[in-house]
């Protein structure tokens, strides 16, 4: 199995709850490090530009409302099999649904308010990370 990096974001639900550092033991907890990591509260803009790729769906205009409504943590993980490890302590996208014991069936209330982003593959790990922190501060060790 490969070393990968993938972009996780504590969304502002999480943020509100004061769950940050829970949520970051679950990364370490399971063997995932924290190589960058920075508090930001996103503009119009930026979560548009982060979400382009749902620009058509029905719940693109809630999903940047939400996304805009607080600060969110914005983090880049490494690890063996980081992408899909991080997709599995995340839980599905609808918290009814998320596997016991995943931080959406603990943290998040709904499908819009869903605690946790994480990347869903290489090539869109690679992008969300470069949108949020340059090379030079992502630190491996
Ligand atoms: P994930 O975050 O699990 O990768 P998606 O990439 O499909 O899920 O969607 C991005 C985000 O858009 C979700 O995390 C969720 O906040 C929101 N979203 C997705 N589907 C819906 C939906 N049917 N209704 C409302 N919000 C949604
Ligand atoms: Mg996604």
């Amino acid at each position: 199995m490969a070393v990968e990096r993938t972009l996780s974001i504590i969304k502002p639900d999480a943020v509100k709850k004061n769950a940050i550092g829970q949520i970051c033991a679950r990364f370490e907890a399971a063997g995932l490090k924290i190589v960058a990591m920075r508090m930001t509260w996103l503009s119009r803009a930026e979560a548009e530009g982060f979400y382009a790729v749902h620009r058509e769906r029905p719940f693109f205009r809630d999903l940047v409302d939400f996304m805009i409504s607080g600060p969110v943590v914005v983090q880049a993980i490494e690890g063996e099999n980081a992408i899909a490890k991080n997709r599995e302590l995340m839980g599905a996208t609808d918290p009814k649904k998320a596997a016991k014991g995943t931080i959406r069936a603990d943290f998040a209330d709904s499908i819009d308010a869903n605690a946790v982003h994480g990347s869903d593959g290489a090539d869109t790990a690679r992008t969300e990370i470069a949108y949020f922190f340059p090379a030079s501060q992502v630190y491996s060790r």
